[in-house]
């Protein structure tokens, strides 16, 4: 009796959770399972049609073929030993024409002398489906549903390499929403996620099918245009600003109306680099340009911008071990009165003399300084420097002598040295008088100003430091604004200055900022004064100070005191 025909094991096979086919020795299929009928839909009145057509992955072979096929394939021993095939992967077509992925394995069976083989099938959709479902988390961003960091530097790599192979050229624009801190801010997070979705179906819709468009983090897009003419960078302009007009267009979101602005930097395969990371960077190089400049922009890279970044790169580090040796100096510059030519005060500059280099200018360093988050330390370092020569000045020259130091806005803010406490105590130590030292800051510090800004302000103010307003005139200006600050010296840009005395227009000027703050009880320093000229035209106006080469050259503390001791001679003998 074959034992394969019996109700046993029917119900045998039936008590197996997979899918099971038995096959006679000629390949046909005698008998499927009940998970089989389950799982691909057949009944056992389909066995006839299943030799046929249900092996969608041998479409040319029926399953008969292929599983002769497989025993030929095999050694008589391997049968023998009832040794299951080697697994193999295949696609399964359902009786509703659905196609499922199964693995296979084939076990023999010896009965009267045949072979019989029951093949087992393992049903994979799920677990396909589920490595799909990861498989898009992984590389698309939840929120908006585009490529995100990691799947669009792969589809990057893939571009680089037929662009390569086709020798074409295609650019990466990296989008950034300028403000957004504040969307999430004003408005709800939620608000701000509803933006970011409509801002990237924006941006699909205006670039062609083709390109792609990934979410890089937060508010960073980015666009790889593909296919480009490299000669016709107008071409890429325009994509930019259609972008950026695309964004920037109002947005109606919970029933407010949101307006935002974007900012563009644009690196082009392979004029800039053929590599991805650098690619990259390059946009991103190029979009800190933009935000440096004001924002609500676009820029491409260029290798000038690329080689100010390597510098300013050496810089940064270059004078973070500066800072850590102590090896900035302070220059001093004296600040001569109008009146008498008496010098009663000096401003501190502070120097950096670089190994190998030379003096760098503090107008390159500093806002290296503020941005690398060194500019307290900096600061500081010129303050003790500071508090020692004013110790001198104020024994030896004048107890009125006043250094003036210079502080940028960062120097005030939260997180920054609290140094409206910390200089008051290190003066008081050298039993100075807090009026011996003048802090010079820019009206940008009033008018970005914010509560700790303020507070910091008042405390130094209400210690008894006097407070220069710096660069006056090439700002905003306002003496609005100054009518709420209690600066004790407004200090002339010396922009005004130069060729005083052939322009009118800087005369009359010169004239009425002197007459103003003098109206607002302010004192006026005169900035970059080269020349006799100069001096006495500005002394003839009412301007109380003057500062600049025709009096002497930012110097070291020691050649200040031999010049200051010269100075005096020849003013008395005078
Ligand atoms: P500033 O505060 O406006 O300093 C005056 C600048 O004008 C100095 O440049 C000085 O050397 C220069 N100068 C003085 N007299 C003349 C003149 O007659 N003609 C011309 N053409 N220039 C003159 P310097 O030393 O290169 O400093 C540049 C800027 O760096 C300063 O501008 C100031 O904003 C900043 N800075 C300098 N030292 C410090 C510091 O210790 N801390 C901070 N935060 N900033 C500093
Ligand atoms: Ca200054
Ligand atoms: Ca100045």
């Amino acid at each position: 009796m074959d034992i394969t025909n019996t109700e046993q094991f029917k119900a045998f096979l039936d008590a197996i959770p997979s899918p099971i086919a038995m096959s006679n020795e000629d390949g046909e299929v005698t008998l499927i399972n009940t998970a089989f009928q389950r799982v691909f839909g057949y009944e056992l009145t389909d066995i006839p049609d299943l030799n046929q057509w249900f092996l969608k992955a041998y479409p040319d072979a029926d399953y008969r073929a292929f599983i002769r096929q497989e025993w030929k394939n095999r050694s008589d021993e391997s049968v023998r030993n009832h040794q299951p095939f080697r697994p193999m992967e295949i696609d399964i077509c359902c009786k509703n024409g659905e196609s499922k992925p199964a693995i296979v394995t084939m076990t023999a069976l010896q009965e009267h002398g045949k072979t019989l083989s029951m093949v087992s099938f393992k049903d994979r959709s799920e677990q396909v489906h589920f490595h799909q479902r990861l498989w898009r988390q992984a590389n698309f961003d939840g929120l908006t549903d585009l490529p995100n960091r990691q799947y669009f530097t792969e589809r990057l790599h893939q571009e680089i390499h037929s662009s390569h192979r086709e020798e074409k050229s295609f650019a990466l624009m990296l989008l950034n929403i300028d403000m957004f801190k504040d969307i999430n801010e004003t408005h709800s997070h939620g608000v701000g996620d509803a933006l970011l979705v409509e801002t990237s179906s924006r941006l699909l819709a205006t670039v062609r099918n083709s390109d792609v468009v990934g979410r890089l983090s937060g508010d960073e897009f980015v666009i790889l245009v593909r296919d480009i003419d490299r000669d016709r960078p107008v071409q890429l302009q325009a994509l930019a600003q259609k972008l950026s007009g695309a964004i920037e267009a109002p947005y109606f979101i919970d029933q407010a109306n949101i307006s935002i602005t974007c900012s563009l930097g644009i690196s082009i395969f392979p004029t800039d680099s053929s590599q991805a990371d650098t690619l990259l960077s390059y946009a991103s190089q190029a979009l800190s340009r933009v935000k440096q400049t004001g924002r609500q922009s676009i820029h491409f890279f260029t290798q000038d911008l690329h080689d100010e970044i390597q510098r300013s790169r050496f810089l940064r580090h270059a004078l973070q071990q500066a800072l850590k040796d102590q090896q900035l100096d302070v220059f001093l510059q004296p600040i001569v009165r109008s009146r008498d030519e008496t010098c009663v005060k000096a401003e501190a500059l502070v120097r950096w003399n670089l190994p190998g280099e030379g003096f760098v200018s503090p107008v390159e360093f500093i806002p290296i300084a503020e941005d690398a988050q060194l500019i307290n330390d900096l600061g500081h370092q010129v303050f003790i420097q500071v508090a020692q020569m004013l110790n001198w000045f104020t024994q030896n020259v004048s107890e009125e002598f006043q250094i003036s130091i210079n502080k940028s806005g960062a120097q005030f803010q939260t997180g920054s040295l609290p140094t409206h406490r910390l200089w008051p105590t290190a003066l008081k130590h050298l039993r100075l008088d807090n009026r011996n030292l003048v802090i010079e800051i820019t009206e940008s510090i009033l008018l970005d100003s914010d509560d700790e800004v303020d507070k910091r302000i008042n405390s130094f103010h209400r210690s008894g430091f006097q407070f220069a307003i710096d660069d006056f005139g090439t700002g905003y200006s306002s003496f609005a604004y100054l009518a709420q600050f209690p600066a004790k010296y407004l200090k002339v840009d010396r922009q005004f200055i130069h060729q005083l005395h052939r322009d009118k227009q800087k005369q009359l000027l010169c004239e009425a900022m002197i007459a103003m703050a003098h109206k607002m009880n302010m004192e006026v320093i005169a900035e970059g004064v080269e020349t006799k000229q100069q001096y006495q035209l500005l002394a003839g106006m009412g301007c109380d100070y003057c500062q600049g080469y025709y009096f002497a050259r930012p110097m070291p503390f020691a050649d200040f005191q031999v010049w200051l001791a010269r100075h005096q001679n020849e003013k008395n003998r005078a």
